[in-house]
């Protein structure tokens, strides 16, 4: 079988920041890449080729004349989908800038006609130098992606511009030039985690949400190009930043945000597990053993996603029916897409240990007649991209 994995070229060079990048491309692999490290004699002086074997799964490249038989000079850049230079410092802008070709890694970039993101790393007074800004501008103007430097703490005790980028902002970057660009321009609220009631100031009734399928849609919406508000109930994953979080906790301050954000959006995705029932005598103070047992009084909180779906008008509405039985998932699920009016419904199986978290999951998608359209079984950011996927066909279709 072909490894069909993005291929992504990670041209290290010589900063400080390069032990950074090992953390970059960690995560490049973990989000499924195959990384291939052409590192410059100097980085090689911050980071070991042992380390960057490791960690990157793949023999890494130095010379211009390794791999001659293979023509690795072009040959890498003509496989890649995305080139990622980190540290990239003032020196090889210079040398991007003027298209030179006496480095494997320049040979490369100069071969690719895939998105090349630099990652600068250097000290404040070379950033703000002319010749590097000048050196900025004309790779940009070229159509490289330049990311960061952003401001803070360098290399000894002193801070200012030059720092490289955060971790997790590189890769988004990096991830985001390997997606379909097909929700740019579209506005997409996103709901997730898990509400909770009241009983008194420290208890509440809630769920085993943590809002994880939720922020992986938020994601890969983001990464495909859309602005992305997600509305955000007790949440325990980290968002990605880009993304605007408004934080909500009980079902009725969901209701006030979706009301407020999501009408006339693009696409709005009910993923938050919204409490059904809240308690309308919750206490004021925290309740005490002395004072007995005590009796909950419930009332039905409103359903959040049929309101909204009555008056949705152009805006695709996504919602989620999680089941505990599998056996009437489907059925189950139908009969809501059809109650709730979504334009698609997302039927997911949960359980004690099953669904909740950054787990695997199964979904299986029904259309907004309640006909099983398609199904899933994988990570929940495969789940998200098989969702999008469908959204994308479906708004493709109407235009
Ligand atoms: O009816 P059920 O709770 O199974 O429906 C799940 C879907 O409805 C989810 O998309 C959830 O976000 C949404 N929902 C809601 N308001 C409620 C209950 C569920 O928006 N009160």
């Amino acid at each position: 079988m072909t490894d069909r994995r993005p291929r992504i070229v990670v041209g290290l060079t010589g900063g400080i920041a390069a032990y950074k990048v090992v953390t970059v491309i960690r995560r490049l692999v973990e989000a499924g890449c195959d990384v291939h490290v052409i590192a410059s004699e100097s980085a090689l002086n911050f980071v070991g080729i042992a380390t960057l074997e490791a960690i990157s799964r793949n023999p890494v490249s130095v010379g211009l004349f390794d791999g001659v038989s293979e023509v690795k000079h072009v040959a890498l850049g003509q496989s890649a989908d995305a080139i990622l230079i980190a540290p990239a410092t003032a020196n090889t802008i210079s040398q991007l800038a003027q298209g030179r070709a006496d480095t494997l890694l320049l040979t490369t970039v100069l071969a690719a006609n895939c998105p090349v993101v630099v990652a600068p790393a250097m000290h404040t007074e070379m950033w703000e130098n002319p010749a590097t800004l000048a050196n900025v501008d004309s790779i940009v103007e070229r159509g490289y992606i330049v990311e960061g430097p952003e401001t803070g703490r360098l290399t000894g005790s002193d801070s200012g511009v030059g720092r490289l980028s955060e971790t997790e902002d590189i890769v988004a970057v990096v991830l985001a030039q390997l997606a379909p660009q097909d929700f740019t321009g579209a506005s997409v609220v996103v709901s997730a985690g898990g509400t909770r009631e009241p009983i008194d100031p420290v208890r509440f009734i809630g769920n085993n949400s943590t809002g994880a399928m939720g922020v992986q849609l938020a994601t890969a919406f983001t990464r495909r190009g859309a602005t992305v508000t997600l509305i955000g109930a007790n949440l325990e994953v980290s968002v990605p930043r880009g993304i605007k979080v408004v934080s909500v906790s009980s079902a009725r301050e969901m209701e006030e945000a979706v009301e407020k954000f999501a009408g006339g959006a693009d696409v709005f995705v009910s993923a938050a597990a919204v409490g059904d029932y809240r308690v309308t005598n919750a206490s004021a103070d925290k309740l005490s053993k002395d004072q007995g047992i005590p009796t909950l009084q419930l009332v039905e909180n409103p359903d959040i996603l049929k309101n909204f779906c009555a008056t949705k008008g152009e805006t695709f509405v996504v919602g989620f029916a999680a089941e505990t039985a599998e056996s009437t998932l489907v059925d189950r699920a139908s009969a809501k897409a059809r109650a709730k009016g979504v334009d698609l419904m997302v039927a997911n199986v949960v359980g004690d240990t099953t669904g909740f978290g950054n787990t695997e999951t199964d979904i299986v998608l029904l259309d907004g007649s309640g006909n099983a359209v398609s199904d899933f079984h994988g990570s929940k950011s495969g789940a998200a991209g098989h969702i999008l996927d469908y959204v994308s066909r479906q708004r493709a279709a109407k235009q």
